[in-house]
């Protein structure tokens, strides 16, 4: 139960829910801070909270121009997993798997982690020798990974289409079973309440309009709600990064394009696993509501809109419906779209920037829920003793000047494979 007492519950239904405490509080901001998180989604809240909580710092504010999760951490289709193919991401996305597994304790909040395993599914013998080689590697790294011929995947996912006759005949998959879903909303709440009660001002409706640099360094931040004085600043906002940063005068290796989701009607348990196709590049699981949650790819434009357009809509659902004929019975019942910072080579952005003082933490691509808690901690870490943590050297800002990208083809943030 998500940090309330029975007793509390039972209070909030005898008096028409209208006690209920503040899940955080909402100070009136302050002219001047240790350290300043821009952006309240869930990696801005997470960093908030480990800095707060195993750094010891007291002077600490997270800065959002809407609201707590408002952004892509309310918006995305909750996959965790951590079955990457190159080792900088493996060591990565395991830290944060584990950091997962004992979530809900560490910030007292449910946040409805479900390791109801992840299955990306091959169909081809060019498919099957990827997902293979790609077993192999995680096995190699510790991480789980089961390798299903098509028997195996069709009595695992009875309503997949594995007849000889589909449009996208199944060969086999590769399931991680430890991998699987979180409710989003959940962990950006969480988070906030558990930071907010160590002392972290959480400030919504403050937007940051710009940069105020002496010699190179921070000093300070222009916001809609007035001027603040620090010296340490963490940018974590998504999609957004490269117009915040140039605020800075910093030109980042990233584009901001649209990606959609889906859910349908909530229906009797139907899916209970997740399900990837990188040919179809759709996937599709199945909320604890019921709704059937399908994501696809991205619109491929360039826009800060938060709305999908049409084309994407008719794809996504006759490919969700070329793998899952019972899908074709179901109304839609929403759809929406978030903002993705995607970089070149597919893989997040941490650490320093050529300012003193200024980090930054972006280019998540389609798929940086799964690493909230890891992208938390090991940010906090860096702005704390302000240098990178080791686990996230190899995402280092100027890897790009170097040539030493991290690209999965496939595996990881790029194509498909949320
Ligand atoms: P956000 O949650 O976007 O937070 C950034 C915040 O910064 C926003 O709230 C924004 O309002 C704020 N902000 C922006 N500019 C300013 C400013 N000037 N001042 C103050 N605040 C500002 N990942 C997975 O791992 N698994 C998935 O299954 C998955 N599916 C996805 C499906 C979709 C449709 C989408 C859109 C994304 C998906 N992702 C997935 C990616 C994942 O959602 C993101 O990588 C992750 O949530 C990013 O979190 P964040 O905290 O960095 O960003």
């Amino acid at each position: 139960m998500s940090g309330y007492s029975l007793f509390s519950i039972i209070k909030g239904a005898l008096t028409g829910h209208s006690h209920w405490e503040r899940a955080w509080s909402r100070p009136e901001p302050k002219n001047a801070y240790d350290m300043v998180i821009i952006g309240g989604g869930g990696h801005g809240l997470a960093t908030a909270y480990y800095l707060a909580k195993r750094h010891g710092a007291k002077s600490v504010a997270v800065l959002e121009k809407g609201w707590i999760g408002g952004g892509n951490t309310g918006r995305n289709t909750t996959i965790v997993r951590s079955n990457y193919r190159l080792a900088a991401n493996q060591a990565f996305y395991e830290h944060s798997l584990k950091l997962w597994e004992g979530l809900a304790q560490e910030l007292n909040f449910n946040v409805m982690f479900s390791q109801r395993g992840v299955l990306a599914l091959g169909h081809s013998d060019g498919d099957m020798n990827r997902l293979a080689e790609r077993g192999d590697a995680l096995r190699l790294a510790g991480i789980d990974a089961v390798l299903l011929d098509a028997d195996e995947v069709r009595r695992f996912v009875p309503l997949l289409d594995c007849s000889p006759g589909s449009r996208f005949p199944v060969h086999g998959g590769l399931l991680q079973p430890r991998a699987g879903t979180a409710r989003h909303d959940a962990v950006a709440w969480g988070y906030a309440r558990a930071a907010s009660a160590l002392g972290v001002d959480i400030i919504e409706n403050c937007e940051v309009t710009g940069f105020e640099l002496a010699h190179d360094c921070i000093v300070g931040l222009r916001t809609t709600r007035g001027p603040v004085s620090t010296r340490t600043v963490g940018v974590v906002v998504a999609g957004h990064t490269s117009h915040v940063l140039a605020m800075a005068g910093l030109k980042l290796p990233i584009e901001s394009h649209l990606l959609q989701a889906f859910v349908t009607e909530p229906v009797k348990p139907m899916i209970d696993t997740v399900v990837m196709s990188g040919v179809t590049h759709s996937y599709v699981s199945q909320t604890d509501k019921g709704e059937v949650v399908i994501g696809g790819d991205l619109d491929f434009y360039p826009s800060y809109s938060q709305r999908g357009a049409l084309h994407r809509i008719e794809e996504v659902a006759a490919q969700a419906i070329a793998l899952f004929p019972a899908l074709g019975r179901l109304r839609m019942q929403r759809c929406w779209a978030g903002i993705m910072d995607m970089t070149m080579d597919g893989s997040p952005i941490i650490g320093r920037t050529p300012i003193e003082g200024l980090f930054v933490n972006c280019g998540w691509c389609y798929g940086g829920f799964k690493a909230t808690p890891a992208s938390g901690q090991l940010f906090a870490d860096t702005l704390a003793n302000q240098r990178p943590h080791p686990l996230i050297n190899p995402f280092a800002l100027d890897r790009f000047e170097r040539g030493d990208v991290l690209d999965e083809f496939g595996t990881g943030a790029t194509p498909h494979l949320h």
